[in-house]
């Protein structure tokens, strides 16, 4: 099973994941967690891209993140899915359609340019106003705004997931509490694996 984590910076994603990983290892399921940019040549190119993207054209951007893609679906999301994992992946396609999307590129495009990858099981979309994100994102992490996390632009970033319309797509509201962002999460992933 692939279950992915989608939703714009500071909705939680991450932590989220974790608890969700916590709580299903506790029912003795075999998980195993992920994310994207991947840690991988490729994501950590892109990782450098967040300090300066001054120098790159969104289409080099977009074969970054594919490539990116390419090698973590090979390496370990395809031979997870083939070994029976649950496997929990922080950021894939959806945020790729939005974000790189959300830049200028044609989201319809960005979808058709991912069709090697395993559709996922279950996309679980987290959604909260931006101003909490920013504000989240800012204290927490102690990040200053860079490129990739003006508000401004993850407004559209917003809008772009608010246009996905697939079948695998379920949306939480991410402005509450840990714990019942967490019990939401929980209900859609047993509801999947007791389907
Ligand atoms: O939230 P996370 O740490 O996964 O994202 C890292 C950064 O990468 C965020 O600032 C996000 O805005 C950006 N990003 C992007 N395009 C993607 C995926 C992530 O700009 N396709």
């Amino acid at each position: 099973r692939l279950i992915v984590f989608e939703g714009t910076d500071g909705t939680g994603k991450s932590t989220q994941l974790k608890l969700l990983a916590k709580a299903l290892q506790e029912k003795g399921l075999a998980v195993v967690s992920t994310r994207e940019p991947t840690d991988g040549k490729y994501g950590q190119q892109i990782r450098e891209l967040y300090s300066d993207r001054g120098n790159v054209s969104l289409e080099e951007e977009l074969n970054l993140f594919l490539a990116d893609r390419q090698e973590h679906v090979e390496s370990f999301l395809r031979p997870a899915l083939h070994d029976g994992k649950i496997i929990l992946c922080d950021r894939y396609y959806l945020s790729t359609i939005a974000y790189q999307g959300a830049a200028g590129l044609e989201p319809s495009m960005i979808l058709n340019r991912n069709s090697f990858a395993p559709v996922p099981d279950l996309a679980i979309l987290f959604h909260a106003p931006i101003a909490i994100g920013v504000k989240r994102i800012t204290q927490n992490r102690g990040d200053t705004q860079n490129d990739f996390e003006k508000e401004g632009y993850l407004k559209k970033v917003a809008q772009q997931f608010e246009l996905l319309n697939l079948p695998y797509i379920r949306r939480i509201n991410a402005s509450g509490t840990i714990e019942t962002v967490h019990r939401e999460v929980l209900k859609l992933v047993l509801q999947l694996l007791e389907a």
